[in-house]
């Protein structure tokens, strides 16, 4: 019996197993720190323009997200006509792919590369390539060690999620110096208001001097937005065209735009979270080391815990003794890191109890 089949590539994509629904111990109230979601949620004033939409569900939202790309303009001090809007920049990572990728071509993302990046490549019917990290870092040369004359794109979270690591910005620059000219550079700073490190940059102004870098940012982390899916690209103006022809006319909805614009202009919301995070990030890390445990140094609004391979120890065991008290971590075993938790910073008390809880843990293992 014949039936239809998938494009070549579509199987290859492992099916997506969703986060699990924690089951805590009775009366025990839940902390969700698996999604590297804001505890702060969005600006007051992105929350008013999205309920002041809410009196306009009937018109189409005007298509090309203007007033999202002229706020972000202003802010970054970019050529709106260069920026591209999507729903989260899932949409815009996937429509890169569907620009630029295609059977017999290459891209690239690093060991613990976000896993939208293979989805989005072999969703296209190209290869996924897979360049070592270096102490959970990305590394440029092994990165260009990877690189033959089929590669088409370099896929790069900088900072990476889920290990919190970071390239400094020479480093970015040389990566792009010494990547052929037809190799597109995808710069993913979804976790770029977070970094507080003086060599580090985002890459706006490689996508602004070069004709073969973009970056991409998303409103669902420090603008806590995440429920609304909006984010942005900036990039060349040929790029931007090409991708503009496959967008969808009207992807970007109204009150996530507007919500948007409100959030993006609301920078003590965004401060306020930013040293929130970089104080407890210092803190978990420092108190967590000191349990005898492992920590990935992070510039985001997360963290890698790294637990033993001892029976009783294990990330799975520290897993399931967390949920119990309802704290819930990520595990990040679909990445490749199985002795390994992500954290999100979240609230004083959420940041406090896992802290309680982990140290908890690692005496009964004593
Ligand atoms: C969270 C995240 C994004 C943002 O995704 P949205 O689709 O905008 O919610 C992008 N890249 C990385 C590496 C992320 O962790």
């Amino acid at each position: 019996m014949s039936r239809p089949v998938p494009k070549a590539g579509i199987l290859d994509i492992a099916p997506y197993t969703p986060g699990k629904t924690p089951v805590p111990e009775a009366g025990r109230k839940v902390f969700k720190l698996s999604a590297n979601e804001t505890p702060f949620g969005p600006s007051p004033h992105a929350t008013a323009a999205y309920t002041g939409a809410a009196t306009h569900l009937e018109d189409y939202p005007e298509g090309t997200s203007k007033v999202l790309r002229e706020a972000v303009g202003k802010r970054y001090g970019l050529d709106p006509s260069r920026i591209i809007c999507g729903a989260g920049s899932d949409e815009i990572l996937n429509l890169i792919a569907h620009t630029y990728l295609g059977p017999g071509d290459e891209a690239i993302h690093t060991e613990h590369g976000f896993l939208v990046y293979p989805i989005a490549t072999k969703g296209n019917g190209a290869t996924n390539v897979v360049a070592k990290e270096i102490e959970f870092t990305c590394s440029v040369d092994e990165i260009l060690k990877c690189v033959t004359d089929r590669t088409k794109l370099v896929w790069l979270a900088n900072p990476n999620n889920p290990t919190g690591t970071y390239l400094p910005y020479t480093e970015v620059k040389r990566l792009r110096a010494s990547l052929p000219d037809h190799v597109l550079l995808v710069l993913d700073a979804a976790y770029a208001d977070y970094v507080g490190k003086p060599d580090y940059d985002s890459g706006l102004d490689l996508a602004r001097t070069t004709e073969n870098t973009v970056v991409c940012f998303t409103f669902s982390k420090v603008h806590g937005l995440a429920a609304l899916r909006i984010g942005w690209m900036f990039g060349p103006e040929h790029i931007v065209d090409a991708m503009n022809r496959v967008r969808g006319p009207f992807n970007v909805s109204a009150p996530a735009m507007l919500a948007a614009v409100a959030a993006i202009e609301d920078t003590g919301h965004v401060e306020m979270s930013r040293a929130f995070t970089e104080k407890w990030r210092d803190l978990l890390t420092a108190e967590i080391t000191k349990l005898g445990l492992k920590v990935t140094p992070s510039v985001a609004n997360f963290i890698l815990i790294h637990f033993p391979t001892t029976a009783g120890t294990t990330a799975a065991d520290a897993d399931a003794f967390l949920t119990k008290r309802g704290l819930v971590l990520r595990a990040v075993n679909n990445y490749g890191l199985h002795q390994s938790l992500r954290m999100t910073i979240g609230t004083a008390e959420a940041n406090e109890l896992v802290l309680a809880a982990l140290r908890e843990f690692m005496l009964r293992n004593d």
